[in-house]
């Protein structure tokens, strides 16, 4: 399948600006090249039109937890901890396998339609998401979250979390992996996060957990071990492998030297922070200090909604207020942590979240047509400040389109809302 993208406003990389026009080609799963007006030469299978429009790299989603779309709207108003004890935790126990896979295919056409093109998850029933990904097409680092309060329930939990990495690892032609997701320091002790070490390793694959997301959890470890979660996990020898970090709200000095010495991405998820009365993490801090930082959504119990574009718009606001320094996450900074950044924290970084010759095509295409895009100054302040998910027009993951003139190719999105409303009702 060869594919020409004509005549958009392109966006390869943030940090090089916007090339005002060009055709930029894709052959089979990959970007082939980047050309002027008119300069791309043979014949296409098909032509996507791109005037007026604009093309980026696809938004990458670096932590959420999709089936909570299911929760969305239903325990408001709480801080973290009575929000889970109280509320989640509860509900969840009334989960099923039919309908974590109903409400990931609701996350999915959501997060398809705000321009979501890749994401990382963990929770339970993820054989369940699983399916739901191969089939809406998207790109996910998938792991079942390890929870074990209590010794009995360490090697259950963690054999459903390696048989889960043994069955899916590559999955979707290679559209899925797997992560290893010890759930946070204070749900996982020292033994589970050592084997959870190992399992990464024999695996070559990622940890996402949940780490300093809020300030009574991190002077509660403090008390406990003398140390902060960050300094707790670098002396068990976690951060030798590579960890996706969710949160890091309450981190000090120290702990953003400690994980910008090692292979550690941030999964920065502002509104989540925001929602539950978390904090404000200094992501600007941490990103100069040399922390890959990517942003997230979280769950959409605690957003409520899974579009990038707007967690992105909020990610460079609170850089600036956090730091008190306007020119903290200029637009380029936060497109970088909301595509590229991403991709690097799910571990797809060598090729993935630029538009350049060779990378895997995951990109998608806004409409500039309306009246909040003009007069059109600067589109990459306009794409960062102004836009919202609604904006997006079509998707592309490795030359696959899933979205074209805002309707949805791979999944049936009537039956989907329709199923989904029917299952909630036993949560009300
Ligand atoms: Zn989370």
């Amino acid at each position: 399948m060869r594919i020409l993208i004509q005549g958009a406003a392109v966006i390869k990389r943030p940090e090089e600006g916007v090339i005002p026009q060009a055709d930029v080609v894709v052959e089979g799963r990959r970007f082939a090249g980047i050309f002027a007006p008119g300069g791309a030469g043979g014949d296409f299978d098909k032509v996507v039109p791109g005037e007026g429009k604009l093309l980026v790299p696809g938004f990458v989603n670096a932590h959420t937890h999709l089936p909570m779309t299911l929760f969305r709207g239903l325990a408001e108003g709480l801080p973290l901890q009575e929000w889970l004890e109280q509320k989640i935790w509860p509900a969840e126990r009334k989960l099923t396998g039919e309908i974590v896979y109903w409400f990931s295919l609701l996350g999915l056409a959501e997060m398809i339609r705000t321009g979501t093109t890749a994401f990382a998850d963990m929770y339970f029933f993820m054989e369940e998401v699983s399916r739901a990904v191969e089939e809406a097409g998207l790109r996910a680092l998938l792991s079942y979250g390890v929870i074990a309060p209590t010794p009995d329930r360490i090697e259950p939990e963690l054999k459903r979390a390696e048989s889960f990495v043994r069955e899916w690892h590559g999955a979707a032609e290679g559209r899925i992996r797997c992560a290893i997701s010890p759930h946070a320091p204070y749900t996982c002790g020292p033994e589970v996060w050592k084997e959870a070490v190992r399992l990464a390793k024999e695996f070559k694959i990622p940890v996402h957990t949940h780490i300093s997301e809020t300030k009574r959890e991190v002077e509660e470890h403090r008390e406990r071990h003398g140390r902060s979660p960050v300094q707790w996990l670098e002396e068990l020898g976690v951060f030798a492998v590579p960890v996706l970090a969710a949160h890091c709200v309450w981190v000090d000095e120290k702990d953003i030297d400690i994980l910008a010495a090692h292979n550690v991405s941030v999964a920065h998820c502002p509104s989540s922070n925001l929602k539950l009365a978390s904090g404000i993490a200094p992501a600007w801090a941490m990103l100069q200090g040399g922390v890959n930082v990517a942003i997230g959504t979280d769950g959409a119990a605690s957003n409520n909604a899974l579009d990038m574009i707007w967690e992105t718009r909020l990610a460079a606001l609170l850089a600036k207020v956090r730091a008190e320094d306007p020119q903290a996450m200029p637009p380029p900074e936060a497109l970088r942590s909301a595509t590229q950044r991403g991709a690097q924290a799910l571990g797809w970084g060598r090729d993935l979240g630029v538009i350049e010759e060779g990378y895997l095509a995951d990109c998608v295409l806004l409409d500039l047509g309306a009246p909040h895009f003009a007069p059109g100054h600067d589109p990459l302040a306009d794409l960062v400040y102004t836009a919202c998910g609604a904006d997006v027009e079509m998707v592309m993951v490795g030359g696959e389109i899933l979205m074209e003139g805002r309707e949805l190719l791979t999944l049936d999105e009537e039956k989907v809302l329709a199923r989904c409303r029917e299952l909630a009702r036993k949560f009300r």
